[in-house]
């Protein structure tokens, strides 16, 4: 039964692979088998993740942010490993203010990566995937701060609601090309850039709102991930869905 999980054979690409998420997600689909492509800004990073994964593994920079970083990617992609069977669209970053203080500036930054980024990626990735006539997975990462809305948060929410309907509009699109298209919406998961935050006042206050009163772990997201990887979700495309400890069921 485990089988249907398996990656071997397949190669996976995952953006934002220097820290967080990404780096457990490479470790996760490796682990199932799947050749990595790590890629991010921070090289040095991404050789570290390399040495730490083996073989399987090869990093290629990448910033979501630039046409040209991206053709760059792809080119090397075409030249190296050839093909690609799936795609983790989990670049992101955030930039919390209150929506009186919120700058074009700081509001272009986060869509220009979060939603803009993704696009690119997605679009870039979905054209290998139909020349090469064998469909794929794309997965974005989005949030269920997609879904719900939270403080200081204006420009994340809207990303991430955005990403939800890219998602789901390359879903209905896609489908008889066999490329799936679905979203992982994470609730708050502990990782190394936010443990300081969830020692605070604020970020206790947080984990009270949340049913199961405790932050995510990123392990609790690799069921998902290699669900929506791998063959086994054969028949899912356009789903978005939430791994939040039931923070989206909270009562009003
Ligand atoms: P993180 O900051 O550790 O990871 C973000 C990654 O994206 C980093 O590797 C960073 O270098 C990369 N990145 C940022 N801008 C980039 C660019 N222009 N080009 C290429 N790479 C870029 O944070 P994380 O928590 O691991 O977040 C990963 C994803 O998960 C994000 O999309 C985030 O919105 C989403 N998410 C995280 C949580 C959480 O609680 N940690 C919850 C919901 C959604």
């Amino acid at each position: 039964m485990n089988d249907i999980f398996n990656l071997e054979g397949k190669t996976a690409l995952i953006t934002g692979a220097s820290s967080g998420l990404g780096k457990h997600f490479a470790k996760t689909l490796a682990g199932a088998g799947a050749s990595v492509i790590l890629s991010a800004r921070r090289v040095e990073n991404l050789e570290a993740l390399k040495n730490e994964i083996g073989l399987q593994a090869s990093c290629i920079p990448l910033d979501v942010t630039s046409a040209e970083s991206i053709d760059n990617l792809i080119k090397e992609i075409r030249n190296t490993s050839g093909s690609l069977d799936i795609l983790i669209n989990n670049a992101g970053v955030s930039d919390p203010l209150r929506f009186k203080d919120l700058t074009e500036e700081s509001w272009n930054y986060v869509l220009e990566t979060n939603l803009n980024g993704a696009f690119r990626m997605a679009k870039a990735v979905t054209d290998i995937f139909l020349e090469d006539k064998k469909g794929g997975s794309i997965i974005n990462i989005a949030s269920i701060l997609g879904i719900r809305v939270g403080l200081n948060l204006t420009s994340y929410a809207a990303a991430k609601a955005g990403l939800i309907q890219l998602t789901k509009s390359m879903a209905l699109e896609l489908a008889r090309s066999n490329i799936r298209v679905n979203a992982i919406a994470p609730g708050y998961i502990l990782t190394e850039i936010n443990d300081d935050f969830f020692d605070t006042q604020e970020g206790q206050s947080y984990i009270k709102s949340i049913p199961m009163r405790r932050l995510g772990l990123e392990s609790e997201l690799d069921g998902i991930l290699l669900l929506l990887a791998s063959d086994a979700s054969s028949f899912i495309t356009g789903s978005i869905i939430p791994v939040d400890g039931g923070h989206l069921v909270n009562p009003l």
